[in-house]
């Protein structure tokens, strides 16, 4: 038989087109073909660039890691991982050994929180837990052998703001990175290294893909060594993303500045529609006149405020669930950052594992709810909340 063309597996040739898609193609290819060993070698040697094992990366990763650099003003190309805690473990992980020690903010994201009080220590890596609001508190907390402060620039769920310009300061001052995980602000709401940071995570999960359909985590470093070892690590340890993820991303990315001006602007207004209700006490939105960091959230986020809301309703859980039973359409969800407008209740979930008394110390009650605010109609977004409200006062 004659051993044509057709009698080989793969690749078969695409059919020739003079014209060009204006869709990134999708690249699931795991593996890629070099011509000759000559050319393996100068890949693996970075002599000459191109992918050889999509683990080790692939081009729809560094086409969405790329888009997030030019928003970030990364100097060199940010690491792609398969979920935002990917990232977080590849820098808490990636970059310390026994015997060192890490300061994590407080009130970080559950997952990271967990990863500092939990899996760190058992390597032999001590942690502090610091309010990133208090530059003199993690100053005392910083030790000979500490290696980096990780911190959030909103915090999670009473949207505190971290004082990001001293902490800056003081890891010049002690030699520490300050790693920043801007996932809540994005790139949109506060430039972290041109703020300071010497890494800068984001979960693009959230906000940058937007619609609730990918697990994406994002890692740029300042210093080339460093960016190069977060690669090393999270190839080394499986965390690459799937093209497919990356390609949904990118597309999500597109709409991200529109989506972003949008939700924030809603956010804007709901926080005072919401404080002008009679059920409600007490709003938090940092672009608020009673935000109790309102100083701070003017100097980092300028106008900036993002599209959290978090607001407490009087009472206990019976009128938590019937706020939630009376706000339709809203999906109660431990998300943010989707095209609908998802709330959380974190005594129930986020923040289950906490007592009632440390929730307490942190302005967290039964009636407490955190908003992340989508693309609704902002009149008809008001009005189910102010239906809600009422519901459960009733
Ligand atoms: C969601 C989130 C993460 C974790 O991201 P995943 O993509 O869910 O793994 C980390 N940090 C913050 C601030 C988040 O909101």
């Amino acid at each position: 038989m004659k051993n044509d063309r057709g009698s080989l597996m793969r690749p078969t040739p695409l059919p020739e087109s003079a014209s060009r898609p204006v869709v990134t193609p999708l690249s699931p290819s795991v593996v890629y073909s070099s011509d000759t060993p000559d050319m393996l070698d100068a890949q693996y040697d970075g002599k000459l660039h191109g992918y050889t094992y999509s683990r080790e990366g692939h081009p729809n990763a560094d086409v969405v890691a790329q888009a997030i650099d030019r928003m970030e003003g990364a100097p060199h190309m940010g690491v792609m991982t398969s979920s935002g805690m990917g990232a977080v473990s590849a820098v808490l992980l990636g970059l310390t050994k026994a015997g060192d020690h890490v300061i994590g903010g407080n009130q970080l994201y559950g997952r990271s929180l967990r990863m500092m009080s939990e899996d760190l220590p058992r390597l032999g890596i001590e942690t502090s837990l610091v309010d990133p609001g208090d530059v003199a508190a993690v100053r005392a907390a910083i030790r000979p052998e500490t290696r980096m402060i990780l911190v959030e620039v909103v915090s999670n769920p009473t949207l505190r703001i971290a004082d990001i310009l001293g902490l800056a300061a003081l890891a010049r001052e002690t030699g520490v990175l300050l790693v920043v995980d801007n996932t809540f602000t994005t790139p949109r709401g506060f430039k972290a290294f041109d703020h300071g940071a010497d890494i800068v995570i984001h979960s693009v999960t959230k906000l940058l893909a937007g619609h609730s359909d990918v697990m994406l985590g994002y890692v740029a470093a300042r210093d080339a060594d460093i960016n190069t070892r977060l690669r090393v690590f999270t190839v080394t340890t499986g965390m690459t993303p799937s093209p497919f993820d990356c390609w949904l991303a990118e597309r999500g990315m597109l709409s991200f500045d529109l989506r972003f001006d949008r939700a924030q602007a809603t956010a804007a207004m709901l926080a005072d529609h919401l404080a002008g209700l009679k059920g409600v006490r007490r709003v938090i939105y940092p672009g608020r006149h009673d935000h109790p960091d309102r100083e701070q959230a003017a100097i980092l986020l300028k106008d900036q405020f993002c599209n959290m809301v978090s607001f407490e309703i009087p009472g206990g859980r019976a009128q938590a669930n019937a706020f939630a039973r009376a706000a339709e359409g809203l999906n109660f969800a431990p998300t943010l950052g989707d095209v609908g407008t998802t709330v959380s209740h974190p005594a129930s979930s986020s923040h289950r594992a906490m007592t009632p008394e440390r929730r307490a110390e942190l302005g967290m009650s039964e009636g407490f709810f955190r908003v992340s605010v989508g693309l609704e109609d902002p009149k008809v977004l008001c009005d189910v909340f102010t239906a809600a409200v009422q519901a459960a006062a009733e």
